[in-house]
């Protein structure tokens, strides 16, 4: 009923409620789960859960719309760090640059040979594809006909079974055709081994390549972390390429690959087409493996909203005791344009199944806004000198009963009691650790 949904939104503006008291460390507990079932590793998804522990923790809750807001910013800034932070752009100054190509069968090398020429060619450069796959006849066909589809030369030779020679062969094929970038591709294995390796290693030392990019199926989840610390140790690569991550792969192996071999993913292919490729960005991958989508730009708006100036200004009035009905009223509405608090919390993970029974819509305002505005400008300043005779007025006006007056009185001073000591940090934070 109505009361109810009146007391779950106080508690929510209250910092007592089942939004707030996202009891961290539970909250924390669901999410080190989510991350593990997006295929990030253990030690990292803890290391993580710990980090943002501590910032939500330490956080001035105050400043933010909501602390369940404040968590999804947390995260999804930490998770960005641990990914890079920042793109990593190839290195491209060399004429030619190679490029080498790395990483087990059906990775989605050859794929990604036509797919980077292609991006190279867009950004006005002239790539030369060599096609080092000796081991399967079709593979040089199938670089052959990308080459053709998006109008890149291919270096093949077929006669040779040397992938060392045809590597360097190919480079002075690009040089004498003023190729600036020359990527090679490679043969894989259905699993590591080490003629594989031993093979690798020899074309990384013969052609000395700019970029080793190590080409990874995101889908193979934790497999993949394994294969990347065993390409690394021996190829030392510069980057990685995630493949495959289109559809709802959620890519938490771009998490855990960064962090086991602290080598910059530098690409996503999201497609079987040439121009299914995407730069990496650490932001968006962490908005996926939160599984958060919309959420971020959700966050975004309401950080937007929420003008600095008036946290600031709101906070002093907190301090001294003077938040009034006025702020009151504005706090309800800048909750309301933040649209459906629900759709953003549930998007959460670990909030979702918490949220299910929280019904937080404008309906659960209508009574309180009413109440307010049946209020005195003297009244709103001054709530404590809203008597009896005043409540029944109030109550009167705004169409309410007597006790629902008197029960927003109540809970707008408990409100008021619980905002001083969240305007201090650390009182804050002892309050959140308290949680039950
Ligand atoms: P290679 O053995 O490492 O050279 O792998 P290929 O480039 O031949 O790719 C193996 C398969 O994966 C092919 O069917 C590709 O079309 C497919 N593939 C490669 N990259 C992607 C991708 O980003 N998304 C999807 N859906 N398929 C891909
Ligand atoms: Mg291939």
């Amino acid at each position: 009923n109505l009361q109810d949904k009146l007391d779950r939104a106080f508690k929510v503006l209250k910092g007592q409620g089942s939004i707030t008291e996202i009891n961290v460390a539970e909250t924390m507990k669901e999410i080190r789960k989510a991350l593990l079932d997006a295929d990030v590793n253990y030690k990292t998804a803890k290391t993580f859960t710990d980090q943002v522990k501590e910032k939500a923790l330490g956080a001035n809750v105050l400043t933010s719309i909501s602390p369940g807001q404040l968590l999804t910013k947390i995260m999804n800034d930490e998770l960005a760090a641990l990914m890079g932070g920042e793109a990593t752009e190839l290195d491209l100054k060399n004429n030619p640059t190679i490029i080498l190509i790395a990483g087990l069968n059906g990775a989605g090398k050859t794929t990604f040979t036509g797919k980077l020429a292609l991006h190279l060619k867009s950004k006005g450069k002239k790539p030369l594809m060599v096609a080092g796959d000796v081991y399967r006849p079709a593979a040089v066909d199938q670089l052959k006909v990308l080459g053709e589809q998006i109008d890149v030369p291919v270096y093949a030779n077929t006669e040779s079974k040397d992938p060392v020679a045809i590597a360097l062969e190919g480079i002075e094929e690009g040089k004498k055709n003023n190729n600036n970038v020359v990527i090679i591709d490679t043969a894989g294995r259905l699993s590591i081994d080490e003629a594989l390796m031993a093979e690798i290693s020899d074309v990384k030392a013969q052609t000395k390549p700019h970029e080793i990019l190590f080409v990874v199926d995101s889908m193979t989840g934790q497999d993949a972390v394994n294969t990347a610390k065993v390409f690394n140790d021996r190829l030392d690569f510069t980057g990685v390429v995630l493949t495959k991550l289109d559809g709802d792969t959620r890519g938490g192996a771009a998490l855990s690959i960064k962090s086991v071999v602290d080598k910059p993913i530098k690409f996503i292919g999201t497609g079987e087409k040439m121009d299914a490729l995407d730069v990496f960005y650490p932001d968006r991958m962490a908005s996926r493996i939160l599984g958060m989508g919309d959420v971020v730009s959700l966050v975004e708006r309401a950080q937007q909203q929420f003008d600095e100036q008036q946290a600031a200004e709101l906070q002093k009035k907190i301090r001294k005791n003077k938040f009034d009905f006025n702020d009151f009223y504005n706090q309800i509405q800048q909750i309301k344009k933040m649209g459906n608090m629900k759709d953003l919390m549930g998007m959460i993970p670990g909030v979702g199944k918490m949220m299910k029974n929280v019904d937080i819509d404008d309906n659960a305002f209508k009574s309180v806004e009413a109440i307010i505005q049946s209020m005195t400008p003297f009244e709103k300043e001054n709530p404590d000198a809203i008597n009896p005779g005043r409540r029944a007025r109030i109550a009167r006006g705004s169409g309410t009963k007597l006790e629902d007056v008197s029960k927003l009185l109540k809970q707008f001073e408990d409100m008021r009691k619980v905002m001083k000591q969240f305007s201090n940090p650390a009182a804050a934070a002892k309050l959140m650790r308290n949680m039950p």
